[in-house]
């Protein structure tokens, strides 16, 4: 009893730890080192109360661990983690990586003041979208251009401005769910629209329309049903067929096409995926989708057509609420630069660089991979495998790729844990109990740490 007494005595005051030299030359937050030393100091006086802990670490331990605890916590929050799940467009872990120039770009307006809404020749005040606008049009042939928060509010932002208190008709076999809760027809109703089903499950035709058209028709919808596939016997409406429609009766055609591949991605395998530009060209009034799916540039969403509907929209209220902020702008306007040349995009987005992969080279840069696991004293395996694009880009579409299998003492699970735990989190995948990294996910700057982590475990 005496001896506890003593012990909890002896516990030094947090202002007393915080004077510590470790903890002053830390670099560490103060207000956070002295949290974690609160949290340690009071876990220290139960353990003494109960008697598990009969001697006390000296004063540069403790310092130590605070420091230790302080930098965990600290961490915690959003960070880099390498992706060896093989799917590119991974939600969960932000979609599209940026390539090079948009970081830079990002960088050069985040920490600066920028010409966001400022026109330098004129002196007066300028249009924020006003340049990645011109790319857009030099890239799709559209008329104009608006680009919001993301492609959620890209349809939210159309139909509030072009059809509230109107029909909006839709294929029954668009009416999509598109993760996280978006819910075309619940969207449609929160919009103020009335949505007119038409069709069926698995087959819609441009006459189920054409009958549904009537004085309170404001917008005929159509849905890149992105992250499903309906397969057998089907049939949907064209949109070069709905566009003479809509223009027979004057009603705008509204295309969400999701993920909004500007050049051709037929030759990575990735079928049916229709071509921002085709669907302008057929006649689409209003095209949107998403900046950080197959366009691989920062999350917003991207409206193109005919002028007078984004006029409308750059004057609707709830515009001011969804439009993109400066570092989206500078990195979408970086991104789309390079589109002019598809050569070019292909090397320095790293999304079109990921698909464009070929079996060939994804096999030896997995040889590679196993190469340096062993140099660092570990052993893996090259595996075949599938990886998807994912970001909901052709539902069921597989790619040819390869993998590298950890060999050891681990179960499969315990290597998943255990890659998770890293500095720099390494995600994988486990499949017939077997754990996978799909190198066309990864970047070759991170071979050395991932062959370090990887026999390390
Ligand atoms: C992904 C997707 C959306 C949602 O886009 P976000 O940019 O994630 O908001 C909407 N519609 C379709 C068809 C999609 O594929």
């Amino acid at each position: 009893m005496q001896q506890m007494e003593n012990l909890l005595r002896q516990i030094p005051q947090v202002d007393k730890l915080m004077q510590n030299e470790h903890i002053v030359n830390s670099g560490i937050y103060r207000h956070e080192v002295a949290d974690a030393a609160r949290d340690m100091l009071s876990k220290l006086r139960e353990g003494i109360k109960a008697g598990e802990i009969t001697e006390l670490p000296d004063i540069a331990e403790l310092a130590q661990s605070a420091i230790q605890h302080a930098k965990e916590q600290a961490c915690k929050g959003i960070r880099p983690v390498i992706n060896g799940t093989g799917v590119i467009l991974h939600s969960n872990l932000g979609r599209a990586c940026l390539s090079k120039s948009a970081v830079e770009a990002v960088a050069n307006t985040a920490a600066s003041y920028c010409t966001l809404e400022y026109d330098v020749e004129k002196g007066a005040r300028g249009n924020r979208t006003d340049s990645v606008e011109k790319y857009l049009q030099e890239i799709t042939n559209c008329e104009a251009a608006i680009v919001v928060n993301n492609n959620a509010a890209a349809v939210l932002l159309i139909l509030f401005a072009i059809a509230s208190d109107g029909n909006v008709i839709v294929s029954r076999g668009e009416l999509v769910e598109i993760g996280g809760k978006f819910r075309v027809p619940d969207i449609i109703d929160r919009c103020g629209c009335y949505l007119l089903e038409v069709g069926t499950t698995n087959k819609t035709r441009t006459a189920d329309y054409e009958a549904a058209i009537d004085e309170k028709t404001k917008a005929i919808l159509k849905v890149h049903s992105s992250n499903f596939k309906i397969v057998g016997f089907t049939e949907s409406a064209p949109i070069e067929e709905l566009s003479a429609l809509g223009k027979k009766h004057k009603i705008p055609v509204i295309e969400d096409i999701g993920s909004g591949a500007l050049i051709n991605v037929n030759k990575y395998g990735l079928y049916d995926e229709p071509l921002v530009k085709e669907s302008i060209k057929k006649g689409a009034d209003v095209v949107s989708f998403s900046g950080d799916k197959l366009l691989g540039g920062p999350q917003c969403g991207i409206i193109l057509g005919r002028k007078e509907y984004i006029a409308k929209m750059k004057k609707h209220p709830l515009y001011r609420a969804l439009r993109a902020d400066k570092m989206t702008i500078a990195a979408l306007e970086a991104t789309l630069r390079v589109y002019a040349d598809p050569q070019v995009a292909e090397c320095e987005i790293p999304v079109l660089s990921m698909l464009s992969l070929t079996g060939e080279v994804l096999q030896s840069r997995a040889e590679a991979l196993c190469e340096k696991i062993k140099e660092y004293g570990g052993v893996a395996e090259v595996i075949r495998t599938k990886s998807v694009a994912g970001g909901g880009s052709v539902p069921g579409l597989e790619l040819d790729s390869y993998a590298i299998a950890p060999i050891g003492a681990k179960s499969a699970d315990e290597m998943e844990k255990a890659l998770r735990a890293q500095s720099k989190p390494i995600i994988g995948r486990i499949e017939n109990d077997r754990y996978l990294l799909d190198v066309r996910t990864f970047f070759e700057d991170d071979y050395e740490y991932i062959a370090d982590c990887v026999s390390k475990v």
